[in-house]
């Protein structure tokens, strides 16, 4: 429901382990933690600690997971938001609601903050979007003040993600404020074998199935189209009263994934 715009302050238990590939991103993001972990350790010697860093790759890839496993890894709470919710408000809604967002996350310090899709908020002024001009500057123009508000070593750290990082309003990106970019691409062959083995643990497979075949067999695939894949062949196995699925399940799933994809790539053409 739209009645809350945020996940407030949640810990959850989702670590770097579960977050297959990625491996420089990881990196990047384990070294904001340390920031989280250890302050007085980087500003000892008068250096400063970064307030956050901007994801930015194709959906699906990890953005959302990367930066709830880095949460899960400080063992700090979760606060999130995205700024495609922020469409439908009224005028001096979206101000107030991060606002609000920013206060909750200064009583529960050290914590994470991620905004997801923030282009929607924070697209370069006089650019035609989806939410009135004013009403998206008025939450901007919030956010900004909030991430200057606070000290580096107040303990929040703020990720967010973008697709369009070419859209973002440069004020978004000075120093001090998302000044780090850390990029996730589409996994490569071995990343999308690491994100298989992650996806099928759950799952009750047959002792013949290739996943290396598997990750050879989706090329352009998405961390989330897999989870997809890996879902989709255990239900079509299931339909099919299987003990175990098999590589023709996975590849009936394949198929299938293939299928939405494109019908969604022709809906946005
Ligand atoms: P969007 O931009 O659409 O919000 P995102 O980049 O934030 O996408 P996530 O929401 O993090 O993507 O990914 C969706 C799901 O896909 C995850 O919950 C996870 O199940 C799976 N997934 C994506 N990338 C990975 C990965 N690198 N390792 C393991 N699972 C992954």
């Amino acid at each position: 429901s739209k009645a809350q715009l945020f996940e407030k302050g949640t810990r959850v238990n989702i670590t770097f382990s579960d977050v297959a590939g990625l491996d420089e991103a990881k990196q990047e993001v384990m070294e904001i933690v340390d920031f989280l972990k250890n302050p007085k350790k980087y500003t000892a010697l008068g250096g400063k600690i970064p307030k956050g860093a901007l994801l930015v790759g194709p959906p699906g890839t990890g953005k959302t997971l990367l930066a709830k496993a880095m949460a899960g890894e400080a063992q700090v709470p979760f606060f999130s938001m995205s700024g495609s919710d922020f469409v439908e408000l009224f005028v001096g809604v979206g101000a107030s609601r991060v606002r609000d967002l920013f206060k909750q996350a200064r009583e529960k310090a050290p914590c994470v903050i991620f905004i997801d899709e923030i282009d929607a908020i924070g697209r370069a002024r006089g650019r035609n979007a989806i939410m009135s001009n004013d009403e998206r500057e008025n939450t901007l123009n919030q956010l900004l003040v909030e991430m200057d508000g606070f000290g580096t070593d107040s303990g929040i750290i703020i990720l967010a993600a973008t697709n369009r990082p070419d859209v973002l309003d440069s004020a978004l990106l000075r120093p001090g404020r998302f000044d780090r970019q850390i990029s996730i691409d589409r996994p490569d062959v071995k990343g999308r074998e690491a994100i298989f083995k992650v996806h099928l643990k759950p799952i009750k497979i047959s002792q013949t199935l290739d996943i290396h075949k598997l990750a050879e067999q989706t090329p352009g695939f998405a961390g989330a189209d897999i989870a997809n894949v890996c879902n989709e062949a255990a239900l079509i196995a299931a339909r099919k009263g299987k003990e175990a699925v098999d590589m023709s399940d996975f590849q009936d799933a394949i198929d299938r994934v293939i299928g939405g994809l494109e019908k969604k790539n022709k809906i946005i053409l």
